[in-house]
């Protein structure tokens, strides 16, 4: 089974986007509308459907550091 199979609920703004994450280390946000070139994710992709692997492309933090 592809890893987007296991839903998690995304965190949204009040306008029903996806929100943003920021990095608690270095203060690097992810916008889920742009996605992380750095870091091979399209736009479009939610912070919560991120793979495992992922981690902050500015500081290299992991993403329990992400809050939004
Ligand atoms: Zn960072």
């Amino acid at each position: 089974m592809p890893d987007s199979a296991s839903i998690a609920p995304i965190a949204r703004e009040a306008d029903g986007r996806p929100a943003l994450w920021v990095c608690n280390r270095c203060g690097w946000v992810y916008d889920p509308s742009l996605g992380d070139p750095l870091g091979d994710i399209p736009p479009g992709v939610p912070f919560e459907h991120l793979h495992d692997g992922w981690i902050c492309p500015n500081c290299g933090a992991e993403q329990d550091y992400f809050f939004h």
